[in-house]
């Protein structure tokens, strides 16, 4: 029996002026996956996502979440949880007030938002940071900081837009494996965005390959590297040694 796609995005149509980023755009994710979009820089990938997230609104077409029309969710209703590259933790806050800060918002009592800021700092290791202030940490730690705050409201699905694209290479592949572990510990679905190939045949379960608001191939990362469907993912994969 096949249950219900935890999201669904149904003929979905944007574009900003001549600019076409979703173009008859159709996907469905399920519960527990880490899936990527992969793509050029241009090619719409942010976009979508921020559709999901209620961040824009598509021309035409349905995005459903949990079997639920998300058309007029406003994104703080929708569930979801946001983690970008500049999405920056607040200066002036610690690092465990920057990680209970969903947690506020969720009206979440006290004592409960204490024991679940301890929780999230063990997964990303940062148990003895709690106090630190947040603009005193190196990327790395602010990036599993930020993950840790998204994480912390268990959403069912976490929305990620080339979270690692500014740190440095040795630092990116350690936060790689650390992003593939707290997925399948916390059993969150990832919706992943990257431009870095490797980054996406590494971590995901699929992989969707995005040109022009278009998914050029839709598979598992082995299929997409050894049976590439077309010329641009062939040579979108050649580029990347
Ligand atoms: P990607 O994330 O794959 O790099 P984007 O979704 O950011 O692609 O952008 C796709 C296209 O849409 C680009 O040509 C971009 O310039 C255009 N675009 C994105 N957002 C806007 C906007 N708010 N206003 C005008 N054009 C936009
Ligand atoms: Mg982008």
């Amino acid at each position: 029996m096949k249950s219900t796609p935890q999201l669904e995005l149904i003929n979905i149509n944007k574009r900003f002026g001549s600019a076409v980023t979703a173009d008859n755009f159709s996907l469905t994710i399920e519960q527990g996956e880490f899936f990527t979009f992969l793509g050029p820089s241009g090619s719409g990938k942010s976009t979508i996502l921020r559709m999901v997230a209620g961040l824009e609104q598509p021309d035409s077409g349905s995005i459903r979440y949990g079997g639920r029309d998300l058309a007029g969710v406003p994104p703080w209703k929708r569930d979801l949880g946001m983690m970008f590259q500049q999405y920056a933790l607040f200066p002036h806050m610690t690092v465990a007030q920057n990680v209970a800060y969903g947690l506020k918002a969720h009206r979440m009592p006290t004592d409960a938002q204490r024991t679940r800021v301890k929780q999230m700092l063990e997964l990303i290791g940062m148990s003895g940071k709690a106090d630190k202030n947040a603009t005193l940490l190196s990327g790395g730690e602010q990036q599993r900081v930020a993950l840790a705050r998204a994480l912390a409201p268990a959403p069912d699905m976490l929305l990620l837009d080339e979270p690692l694209s500014a740190l440095d290479e040795k630092i990116r592949r350690e936060m790689q494996l650390e992003l593939k572990h707290i997925q399948r510990r916390t059993g969150t679905t990832f919706f992943y965005v990257t431009h870095d190939q490797e980054e996406a045949l590494t971590m995901s379960d699929r992989v969707a390959v995005l040109n022009g608001g278009r998914c050029v191939q839709c598979d598992a990362p082995e299929r997409i590297f050894t049976r590439p469907r077309t010329r641009f993912v062939a040579h979108f994969f050649r580029g990347c040694n």
